[in-house]
């Protein structure tokens, strides 16, 4: 496994590999990651994952200077899964001090996420676009953990026709349902045997929704009934959404619908959704 830390280097090295997958990740591995290494090593000849945590998605009261890292522990972890190429930039190298472009995604940026985190997605999109370009990958693989980041991402390389399939892979839970997150690491005992809530929530309106309700508000109802009786959960928003066009939705229709959540637990935000398919 090739670990490489600058962008001339990746450029030369990344001539030798014929189909590449790409994986892009802010580290501080888990079995989510991995589980999309996997995906892009039965997919493509070669597998490539990116290491960076980019500071131009967090505002500047975010958890940057403390968001979790073990670049160790995360490259034995790659390379026990046979990944091929390491792409662990410096801020520098990704951000010289005259950087000055900003890759901005209209329409589905501006709910949710976007409306909680104002500068979110103008940094994930500069950073994709980036590491795209830098890495040129056939494909590329996220997970539907962070379902909005999906549709922009997705978004961007067809308005930005990068030559990229983007690829999207299932969510991958502990076993009480909790959404694997390298912020995860921050709960505390108590805070973590709370978190669970963020699933309940969604299954139990997933199965008012198998049993026949249609009515985005009552869905949206249910999310909040479920995690009011977490006293340690503080709902950011909830949402019963079109899962293209991320507008909250009155009634489901042929599209099905996305529902999602952002919930404080004490300092921790954490994030969540089911796609419900038609
Ligand atoms: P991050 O390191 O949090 O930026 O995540 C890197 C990639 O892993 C993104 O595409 C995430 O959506 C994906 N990811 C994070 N957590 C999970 C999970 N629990 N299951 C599947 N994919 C995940």
């Amino acid at each position: 496994m090739e670990v490489i830390e600058t962008i001339d280097a990746l450029r030369k090295a990344r001539a030798r590999f014929g189909q590449l997958g790409l994986v892009p990740t802010m580290g501080y591995l888990h079995e989510g990651h991995l589980s999309l290494v996997r995906l892009a090593r039965a997919d493509c000849t070669a597998t490539a994952a990116s290491i960076f945590v980019n500071p131009t998605q967090f505002s500047p009261h975010e958890d940057l200077s403390r968001y979790p890292r073990d670049l160790e522990r995360d490259l034995s972890l790659l390379r026990a899964e046979g990944v091929d190429l390491v792409f662990v930039p410096s801020v520098a190298e990704m951000y010289p001090e005259d950087f000055a472009t900003y890759v901005e995604v209209g329409g589905v940026t501006e709910m949710l996420e976007g409306a909680a985190r104002p500068v979110h997605f103008r940094g994930v999109a500069t950073i994709v676009c980036k590491l795209f370009t830098i890495i040129q990958p056939d494909r590329a693989y996220f997970g539907q953990k962070d379902a909005q980041q999906t549709i922009v991402v997705r978004k961007m390389a067809r308005d930005l026709n990068l030559p990229v399939e983007v690829v999207v892979g299932p969510t991958v839970r502990e076993p009480d349902g909790l959404a694997m997150s390298s912020r995860n690491a921050y709960l505390t005992s108590e805070q973590r045997e709370a978190a669970p809530v963020l699933y309940q929530a969604l299954t139990t309106t997933q199965r008012r929704y198998a049993n026949g309700e249609r009515d985005g508000e009552a869905l949206r109802a249910t999310l909040r009934d479920v995690l009011a009786s977490e006293p340690l959960a503080e709902p950011e928003y909830v949402s019963a959404a079109d899962p293209l066009t991320l507008r909250e939705l009155d009634i489901i229709g042929s599209n099905g619908v996305l529902l999602s959540l952002a919930v404080r637990i004490g300092l921790t935000r954490l994030i969540d959704n089911i796609l419900i398919e038609t």
